[in-house]
């Protein structure tokens, strides 16, 4: 694990810690790398990159990758109106349950372009404000994922039933233009797995859509949750084989969508903060840090030991020598970025910058609990 130069120098001048500090220039490359691997094996384009808001949907992100990307994924009205504001131009795909009757109006009057329709009285409500809408239904099929990170089953989407219900409706209603189905079904996939997950949703939607509802040109999304290994920092998602697999699984006429976000974000993004205290209780070693996991709560939702550089006061990072545990500001024994891992010698002063925080990070953390000061936000740009 290696701090890129750029960034390095940029948290040397830091003053204020704890920092949340982006690097806008690795991510318009890694955005990019990305864009060029889907689009390298098929003279069609590859498939459309919409990209999940959710998983980070800062402003400054945002700009960076909308050149990149065909559209942006929100999931709520707040997302909503905040995508709307920044990229005025984006097309975007509202999904997500219990969108609320304000939410779908406003869906329409800020040009949503797909909504993603969660269950028939959803689409009923949308159905009723009686106005143009074009919609992807989402798809809760029973596909067994083993080694998903997350199985997206449960409330999400709709069995064949619902769906069936959904394709009659649609074709009693003319405004309501159906343009095929969506189906996030698992995250944390490596590509073969996610490779084998798009080709079972694609036997299953396209028969359906064509004999179903009729529908000769579909739209398919087969969603997001492209792998992330906070273990191996410098191992990505292969997205040229995905790309390939794609590509040969994908018939003439047929426009897929793929949404991912933690790929996408997360590795750009760096929580960066200072030890404050060193100490040994009964045999084990803890470095308490500036800040926590309400900044950073990434580590306890996924249980995993965040990776990190460490900084002396004064010099680059020196080679682990003791195995620590690091730790917040926090009254609760869960507040581990990681445990037993090992570590340089740390003192008070020296610098802990944890990488992989770009995505699912300070948007999904407790930020009030304890009333600690809040980070301060910075964007690298080059
Ligand atoms: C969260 C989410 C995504 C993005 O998932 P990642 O694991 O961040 O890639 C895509 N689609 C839907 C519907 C989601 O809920």
């Amino acid at each position: 694990m290696k701090m890129p130069p750029h960034v390095l120098s940029y948290v040397r001048r830091l003053g204020r810690l704890p920092a949340y500090v982006y690097d806008l220039p690795g991510l318009r490359a890694h955005a990019e790398a990305i864009r060029n691997a889907l689009r390298a094996p098929s003279a069609a384009g590859g498939p459309e990159l919409y990209y999940a808001a959710k998983a980070n949907a800062d402003a400054p992100i945002l700009r960076v990758l909308d050149p990149f990307v065909d559209g942006i994924e929100i999931s709520s009205g707040g997302e909503l109106v905040h995508v709307r504001r920044t990229l005025p131009h984006a097309r975007l795909a509202f999904g997500g349950p219990g969108k609320t009757d304000q939410e779908l109006r406003l869906a329409l009057d800020l040009n949503v372009d797909r909504i993603h329709v969660e269950s028939p009285h959803e689409l009923h409500r949308i159905a009723a404000l009686d106005r143009p809408a074009g919609i992807l239904l989402r798809a809760n099929l029973p596909f067994a994922t083993s080694g998903a990170a997350l199985s997206m089953s449960g409330p999400f989407g709709m069995d064949e039933d619902a769906l069936e219900t959904c394709a009659k409706l649609v074709s009693e209603r003319p405004w309501l233009r159906l343009h095929g189905i969506h189906a996030h079904l698992a995250s944390g996939l490596h590509a073969p797995a996610m490779l084998d997950l798009a080709s079972r949703i694609l036997d299953w939607a396209l028969p359906w859509l064509r004999d179903r509802c009729g529908i000769t040109e579909p739209e398919v999304n087969v969603g997001g949750g492209m792998a992330v290994d906070y273990t191996a920092p410098d191992t990505l998602f292969d997205w040229r084989s995905y790309a390939e697999g794609l590509a040969s699984l994908t018939p003439p006429g047929v426009r897929l969508r793929i949404e991912p976000g933690r790929a996408v974000t997360a590795y750009h993004g760096w929580y960066v903060t200072d030890v404050l205290d060193v100490k040994n209780t009964r045999g084990d070693t803890y470095v308490v840090l500036r800040g926590g996991t309400h900044h950073l709560r990434t580590p306890v939702t996924k249980g995993h030991d965040q990776p990190f550089v460490a900084l002396s006061a004064t010099g680059a990072a020196a080679d682990p020598t003791q195995r620590a545990t690091l730790v917040g500001q926090l009254c609760t024994p869960k507040d581990v970025f990681a445990r037993d891992v090992p570590v340089p010698p740390l003192e008070p002063g020296d610098v802990v910058a944890f990488a992989m925080a770009g995505a699912y990070a300070w948007n999904i953390s407790h930020h009030d609990f304890l009333m600690h000061p809040k980070p301060d936000f910075h964007y690298i740009d080059d």
